[in-house]
């Protein structure tokens, strides 16, 4: 299993225990399966794809469960929740900023391994009475299974 330690050293368990209980939230196995599918998978899993993974783990789980929990994570600061104009949302385990490369054909969303110095950032100029804390950057193209 690759999500036993995380990026920081900490073991998942303990950040996800620390950051429900910070928020007022119960720990629960049903969210830990959650969230440990979420670190492990390189992909951005839909509500959906998240529940057809979990239930081969705890089979009683059900999508409201589910889709209850990553909501949760993402009200934690433990995932991230990407949105399209579509109505489809997909769940990141990563919350630091950086970039994904989508298919505009079958929407798969990868990682980039790059991330933009806040030098590019920058170079987007300015917008009046506005101050920059981050960015979303995607870069689009066609997946080699499209
Ligand atoms: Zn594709
Ligand atoms: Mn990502």
């Amino acid at each position: 299993m690759s999500g036993n330690s995380h990026r920081d050293g900490t073991v998942p368990e303990n950040r996800l225990r620390h950051a429900l209980e910070a928020s007022g939230q119960r720990y629960t196995e049903q969210r830990a399966a959650v969230y440990r599918y979420l670190l492990d998978t390189g992909d951005h899993p839909s509500a959906d794809a998240v529940f057809t993974s979990v239930r081969q783990v705890i089979p009683d789980i059900s999508l409201a469960t589910v889709y209850k929990a990553l909501e949760t994570l993402v009200s934690c600061g433990l995932a991230s929740k990407l949105t399209y104009g579509d109505g489809s949302a997909r769940y990141d385990g990563r919350t630091e900023p950086h970039p994904h490369a989508r298919c505009l054909v079958c929407g798969r969303i990868r990682d980039l391994p790059g991330h933009l110095d806040t030098g590019a950032i920058a170079e987007l100029g300015q917008v009046p009475g506005f101050s920059v804390e981050g960015y979303r950057l995607e870069v689009l193209g066609v997946c080699d299974s499209c």
